[in-house]
């Protein structure tokens, strides 16, 4: 269970061990801007002697949730939970930006998600990327003219095929609709394992970008639909290509859920059935075919959720080795946020912009000609800066990576 804000910080020793570790420290050099000052800063405020909120909501506003700090601190303190913890309070107290209540608006109901999703992909389609660009639009830290055409959104699929397990894939919003290559290429690789694979047309957002906003006491009930969903019938996994929603679902929900004992009982049942998509393949690898050989230096970059939330790191690179020739270079930084932070690119675009100009950097150094992640945030976010730096590799999701050589 999440430890409350004033437990972690009282937890705090002041080691500094996270400072370093944090991206946005790393770019401001700013003391108060580190994970410990954060907590520092939470506690005063908890203890009154910090009466004036403004700093306080303005500091923990800067932060990508990449949870670096937890994977760095001794005690293993959650500094992320203390943070949205507080937000949550800040948003009882001040509600919303326009921004966040548009973002809840499209990703808080269903129909409407799929709609903004048809719209977003109709104009950026047929009038914004069609359209030559001399100059850079920004959208947030990105460039409309490095984002790619958006893919049509993910087709319901038939259930089972009579293959050995069954798997749910809970597809999240971007592979759902921005992404589907990933998605349908996640499903190819998951058959080729055996599994069945199943989607469903109900799944909701998973919550993260409204949690990490201060808001998940407005979840409850798109948590329990997806609880239900998972919950229907009997599966041997349930698994995702985006380690956020799976963070979500295995880490946040219990939260969110807490004091209902129908679901709580529900989720854990289904919990230890959960897995990223680069672990449950790493686990059923020897189902996998052979893979078709390729000659091409690869690299990879660790997604945050993926490697500091859910520890994971050795299985996308036991994937990357099972392809013959593929020639691995580690990523210098790889572990390092891509600076995409969910929304944090919209909020600070010039740091996001820093910390993306110096992955894609790192990209350029390695001489890869693919380039790997397992997170469709990170992949939208490397593709463009290592397109706005004309770096020539080819960013892709391991699934897809994966998926080709079948
Ligand atoms: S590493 Fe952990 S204990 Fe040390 S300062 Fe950071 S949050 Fe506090
Ligand atoms: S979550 Fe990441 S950006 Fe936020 S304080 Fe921790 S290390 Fe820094």
């Amino acid at each position: 269970m999440a430890e409350n804000a004033s437990d972690i910080t009282n937890r705090c020793l002041k080691c500094g061990f996270c400072v370093n570790q944090c991206p946005v420290y790393r770019e401001l050099k700013d003391e108060t801007v580190s994970p410990r000052a954060k907590l520092r800063l939470i506690k005063a405020y908890r203890e009154g002697t910090l009466k004036n909120d403004k700093i306080l909501r303005k500091v923990l506003s800067n932060c990508l949730m990449c949870e670096s700090c937890y994977k760095n601190c001794p005690g293993g303190l959650h500094t992320t939970d203390a943070i949205a913890e507080m937000r949550a309070e800040f948003r009882g107290k001040y509600g919303l930006d326009w921004k966040k209540k548009l973002l809840k608006a499209a990703l808080g109901d269903k129909r409407l998600r799929k709609l903004s999703a048809y719209w977003a992909r109709l104009v950026y389609n047929n009038f914004i990327s069609n359209v030559p660009m001399p100059l850079d639009v920004p959208a947030g830290a990105l460039s409309l003219k490095n984002i790619p055409r958006l893919k049509k959104a993910l087709k319901n699929m038939e259930a089972g095929t009579g293959r050995a397990k069954k798997a749910f894939f809970f597809v999240g919003c971007v592979d759902r609709f921005m992404f589907s290559d990933t998605a349908e290429a996640v499903i190819k690789v998951l058959n080729a394992a055996g599994y069945d694979v199943e989607i469903s047309p109900d799944e909701r957002c998973c919550g993260m970008p409204l949690m990490i906003s201060g808001d998940s006491a407005s979840l409850g009930k798109s948590a329990r639909i997806n609880i239900d969903l998972m919950s229907s019938k009997k599966y041997d996994a349930i698994v995702s290509g985006c380690p956020t929603c799976i963070v979500a679902l295995k880490q946040k929900y219990q939260s969110i859920i807490k004091g209902d004992a129908e679901y709580e009982e529900k989720l854990k049942k289904i919990v230890p059935l959960m897995s990223d998509f680069t672990e449950l393949v790493a686990k059923n690898i020897g189902d996998l075919p052979p893979l078709k050989e390729l000659n091409s230096t690869v690299t990879y970059h660790d997604p945050c959720h993926l490697i500091n939330s859910l520890g994971i790191s050795q299985e996308p690179r036991s994937l990357i080795a099972a392809a013959p020739g593929a020639v691995f270079k580690e990523l210098p930084g790889g572990a390092s946020c891509c600076g995409s932070g969910g929304f944090y690119h919209v909020y600070f675009p010039e740091i996001a912009s820093k910390i993306g100009r110096k992955k894609a950097e790192n990209i350029k150094s390695t001489g890869a000609g693919i380039t790997l992640t397992a997170c469709p945030a990170c992949k939208l976010q490397l593709i463009n800066f290592t397109r706005s730096a004309s770096i020539k590799t080819e960013v892709m999701h391991i699934a897809e990576f994966l998926s080709n050589r079948l």
